[in-house]
């Protein structure tokens, strides 16, 4: 049995309730928390496993991270930055888990420089995001559940943009939905994955963005992706199309975006992930352009369950046994 600390931020304490059998600590930080249910699975694992579990959730200040920080072996976090700040405050750092699949929001050089391994939790979340990507085209074509003539997606055309874990899932939905499927990723290794699932596949992002009438992106937030989709590919849509992104607001261009939605009045534009102009394109073009009010791909039970109970374990088993499988910064 392990050691339970929980520390509560508003009254700066912590509670210890068992003893640790490794020396070793686990710290869950979270902003904004994972499910209780999670925490207490997660908080399970790691004490199981004779390391300490401690918690700092909705903290208000980084100075409560970098404190509780500090003497972790372990760090646990949700969409929370790790920065060189971070970084430098926890010297006993060995391992940081993203539990989800985007890990921009850590500082890899950082954590590399310091030999900290990062790792995420791909495909945890993936079904989430795919079924908020379904609904938000949806509900693009019928007019957002307003008054008026929608459209239905049966027999329109899908492009999916990256064909990961979401991706993927996203294509067998939509082609549940009667629509024809096509893809564009570079980088999947057995192109035959295509064949097998009835997706045909574009041979560059013109001519996905050419053919399709929605565009499911998800592309990683990378140098190479950032700002990568603009004008230039935007125009090549069909009339009426749609673009859908639950990936991230960073491989948007912004500028590009207030041009093709100026100059194609037929264009719409819906995101979980909201620009850093979303007010000026709210008025600017109303009804045209959605975000959701918070990130909310990865928001639902399901997700936060299994996301925290694999970064709980991939923790341990890293500390415990040096097992690397998702390390992100090889
Ligand atoms: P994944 O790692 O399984 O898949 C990413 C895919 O992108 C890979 O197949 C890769 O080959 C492809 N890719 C990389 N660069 C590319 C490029 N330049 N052009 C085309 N394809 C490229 O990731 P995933 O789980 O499918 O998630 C995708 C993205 O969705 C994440 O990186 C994250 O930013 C975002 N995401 C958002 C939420 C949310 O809450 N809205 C939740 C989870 C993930």
């Amino acid at each position: 049995m392990g050691v339970l600390v929980t520390y509560n931020p508003k009254k700066q304490e912590k509670t210890v309730n068992f003893l640790t059998l490794t020396g070793m600590k686990v710290l869950i930080a979270t902003e904004k928390p994972f499910a209780k249910t999670a925490v207490e699975s997660m908080t399970k694992i790691i004490a199981g496993a004779g390391l300490e579990a401690a918690l700092l959730e909705k903290y208000t200040d980084r100075a409560q991270l970098l404190s509780a920080v500090a003497d972790a072996d372990g760090l646990i976090i949700r969409s929370d930055k790790v920065t060189q700040e971070v970084v430098e405050a926890a010297s006993r750092l060995k391992i940081v888990v993203r539990a989800g699949a985007g890990y921009d929001n850590v500082d890899l050089a950082a954590c590399t420089a310091r030999d900290i391994v990062v790792m995420n939790t791909p495909g945890q979340n993936s079904n989430a995001v795919a079924e908020l990507a379904i609904g938000m085209m949806i509900y693009m074509a019928r007019n957002r559940f307003t008054p008026g003539t929608g459209s239905e997606v049966s027999g329109k055309k899908l492009g999916i943009h990256a064909y990961g874990n979401v991706g993927s899932i996203v294509a067998r939905y939509g082609k549940a939905l009667g629509m024809k499927v096509y893809a564009y990723d570079p980088f999947v290794a057995d192109k035959s994955v295509f064949a097998r699932d009835g997706v045909v596949e574009a041979a560059s992002a013109d001519e996905l963005y050419a053919g399709c009438d929605y565009i499911s992106l998800h592309i990683p937030a990378t140098e190479q992706t950032r700002r990568s989709i603009g004008y230039e590919l935007l125009s090549k849509m069909p009339r009426g199309a749609t673009l859908i992104n639950t990936a991230r607001k960073e491989v948007v261009d912004e500028q590009g975006l207030v041009q093709m939605l100026t100059e194609r009045t037929d264009f719409k534009y819906a995101t979980d992930v909201a620009a850093d102009i979303q007010g000026l394109l709210d008025e600017k073009f109303g009804a045209r352009v959605f975000a959701s009010e918070k990130k909310m791909g990865a928001e639902t039970a399901e997700a936060n369950i299994n996301a925290g109970l694999a970064a709980a374990s991939q923790t341990v088993d890293f500390l415990l046994n040096g097992n690397r499988k998702f390390q992100v910064n090889k």
